[in-house]
Formats: C-alpha cells, sequence, structure tokens
C-alpha cells in the first residue's frame, strides 16, 4: 500500500523553490498513478504556532495555496487537498505523541535550531513552535502515509516521525507506518536558494519569485538577482559557481531551451563564454527570465482560470476535507485502541 502525503503552510504564495523542490515532484507521482491514495494538506495550525499573532494572514493564504496547487497541475480527482485545522484528530494524535519525544530531542532538530535563530525565538521559544515537528509526524501518520515528497529542509522532520512511529510501536503494538522522504534529482532543487544568493528561497525570506507573479514582477526579480559581485564589466572574467543566475539555469534549463533562448548550444558552452570573460549579466538574465516564462505562464494562466470560478475551489475544499476526515477517522480509532483508551466501544 503506497500512501503519499505533502502539505505547505498557508504563509505565503507558493514559489519557485515549493515548485522544484515538491510540487513538480507530486504531479509527477499524481500523474504517474502508482499509489493507493494521495494527499495534500494545507497545515494552517502549523502556519499558526510561528503567526499565531497574524491569523488573517494565515486564513487569506490558505486560498492561495489552493490556487497555486491547482495551477500546477495537482488534480483533486486524483489527489485529497484538505486544510489541517480541520482534522481535529490530528490535535488529538499530537498530544499522544509529545510523550514520546523529549526536550533535548526536539532541541536537536537542525531545522528548527535554524528556524529558531532566523524567528530570533532563542530567548523565548513558544511552545506550539517548538513542538512543530510533533504534529508533523501526527499529520503523517495519521494518514499512514509512506511516501513523503519534499525538499532537504524536511528531512530532520522525516527522521523524528519514524523515531516516534518506532516508539508507538514498540511499546502500544504494530499500529503506525515509517515515511520515507522523496528529494528531487536535482541537487540545487533539493533546497533552491533565494534570489539574494541565501540558503533557502523562503517565504518568510522574502526572496522569491512566486508562481503567481506578473511577468513584469519576474523580469524585475530576475533583473535584481545576486550574480558575481567581481563581474563589473562585460569584459570581466565571471564566477558561475555562486552566481544565483546559473544556479537557477541548472535547475529550470535544458540545452534545447538554451538553444531556443540564447545563441548557445549547451548550458555548458554559455558557462564557458562567461567565465572567460564577454558575457554580459544582463544577456544572461534575459535568457534566464524566458525559460522562468515558459514554465510560469501555463501555471498562471491555469490561475486565472480558477480564480474566476473561486467558488469551485472552496468545493474542492471542503470535499477533500471531509475525505481526509473520514480516514483520520478511522486510524485514531486504531490508536485510541492501542493506547487502552478506547474505554465505551
Ligand atoms: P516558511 O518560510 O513559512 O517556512 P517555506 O517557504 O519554507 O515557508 P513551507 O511551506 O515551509 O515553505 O515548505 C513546504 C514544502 O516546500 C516543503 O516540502 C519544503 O521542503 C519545500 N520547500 C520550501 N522551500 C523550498 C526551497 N527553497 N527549495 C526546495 N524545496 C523547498
Ligand atoms: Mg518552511
Amino acid at each position: 500500500m503506497d500512501i503519499i502525503l505533502t502539505g505547505d503552510r498557508p504563509t505565503g504564495k507558493l514559489h519557485l523553490g515549493h515548485y522544484v523542490g515538491s510540487l513538480k515532484q507530486r504531479v509527477k507521482l499524481q500523474n504517474e498513478g502508482n499509489f493507493d491514495k494521495m494527499y495534500v494538506m494545507i497545515a494552517d495550525a502549523q502556519g499558526l504556532t510561528d503567526n499565531f499573532d497574524n491569523p488573517k494572514k494565515i486564513k487569506d493564504n490558505i486560498i492561495e495555496v489552493a490556487l497555486d496547487y491547482l495551477s500546477v497541475g495537482i488534480d483533486p480527482s486524483k489527489v485529497t487537498i484538505f486544510i489541517q485545522s480541520q482534522i481535529s484528530e490530528l490535535t488529538e494524535l499530537t498530544f499522544y505523541y509529545m510523550n514520546l519525544v523529549t526536550v533535548s530531542r526536539l532541541s536537536r532538530n537542525p531545522t528548527v535550531k535554524n528556524e529558531i535563530k532566523q524567528k530570533e525565538y532563542e530567548k523565548s521559544i513558544p511552545v506550539g513552535f517548538f513542538c512543530y515537528p510533533i504534529s508533523q509526524a501526527a499529520d503523517i501518520t495519521l494518514f499512514k502515509a509512506n511516501i513523503v515528497p519534499v525538499g532537504d529542509d524536511q528531512l530532520p522532520m522525516i527522521e523524528q516521525t519514524n523515531e516516534i512511529v518506532n516508539s508507538f510501536n514498540r511499546i502500544y503494538g504494530d499500529t503506525l507506518v515509517n515515511a520515507k522522504a522523496i528529494l528531487p534529482n536535482n541537487e540545487q532543487a533539493k533546497r533552491l536558494p533565494g534570489l539574494d544568493g541565501k540558503a533557502k528561497m523562503s517565504k518568510s525570506l522574502g526572496n522569491c519569485i512566486y508562481l503567481s507573479d506578473t511577468s513584469d514582477e519576474v523580469y524585475k526579480k530576475v533583473m535584481s538577482m545576486y550574480t558575481d559581485p567581481n563581474h563589473i564589466k562585460v569584459e570581466d572574467k565571471g564566477s558561475v559557481k555562486g552566481n544565483m543566475v546559473f544556479t537557477y539555469l541548472d535547475v529550470f534549463s535544458n540545452d534545447e531551451l538554451i538553444r531556443k533562448y540564447s545563441k548557445y548550444n549547451s548550458l555548458e558552452e554559455m558557462k564557458k563564454h562567461y567565465k572567460k570573460g564577454g558575457l554580459g549579466d544582463v544577456v544572461i538574465k534575459k535568457v534566464l527570465y524566458n525559460i522562468l516564462e515558459e514554465i510560469l505562464e501555463p501555471i498562471r494562466e491555469k490561475r486565472k482560470y480558477y480564480e474566476d470560478n473561486i467558488d469551485k475551489v472552496y468545493d474542492i475544499l471542503k470535499d477533500g476535507t471531509r475525505k481526509a476526515r473520514e480516514e483520520a477517522n478511522k486510524t485514531i480509532k486504531e490508536v485510541r485502541k492501542a493506547l487502552m483508551i478506547d474505554y465505551f466501544s
């Protein structure tokens, strides 16, 4: 039985990092069809852990994220799209899992460590935020998902999930299923850096190209991208490593697209010229812009359709959430039984 589950926090619109890190993989898995069930969750409750003072932001972005899903081709007839907070079994399961995790184990989680620093929570961490890896374990296991297509920042979460699964099964008997992360094949796509060259394109860092950006916005953002600070004049020798334009070309282009939008036969040839000197940043940026537009234009068009039919989107969310709740109910009954708290059944 293969059950796939992923999700995103509705803390903003989805961006190219999500696209290459996770969305593309999801659509591929969906279309290959080698699974029994596939879920995509909008993690609003998790979004609230570090945005508890701004519920409107989370609320407004639920529909944006849903629009992003549908516009990249996630198909609600194949995939159950649901809203996390509406499945109360998730909160219940999180509570039981808290007994199986220590504070020191949570503090060692490298992704959480990083985010605590980024959010300046060092002095005082909200308990809810600190525990979000536990709630993420509940998300995955409540649906008995064994396949989780994510970016590599999520690997520590999957590891933590499996530790919980193993403890639970050892203490209470075989109930839960182990999960495996699926990462993108492309090295850089596992964690797409930001336009500014920072380690990760992230909503919270504001260094993103959003899937819903207009053509003009994309152009401006590409033109502002971090390249090689020592490549000042066109004749100067340029560095390809750490140059975001080439990093993105590595992820988004292929030789066919390079031939279509430049005078070069391959990305390798273009890189050689840049390294030798004589190839300007504006030229390489225009190539990247055109290639990104090939990907983004069809996404934009689909988005427009769903924006014009927004009632359909709400129906999809409602229907998906209802289906997810049915599934959640089955597992929580097994969990309660294993924990011997099924007193009245
Ligand atoms: P936030 O800053 O609010 O945490 P985020 O941009 O990190 O937002 P998430 O909703 O936390 O986005 O992540 C959703 C999924 O997208 C995860 O599977 C994550 O691994 C993947 N992802 C996010 N950013 C990137 C990126 N830059 N490169 C590759 N994958 C990414
Ligand atoms: Mg994140």
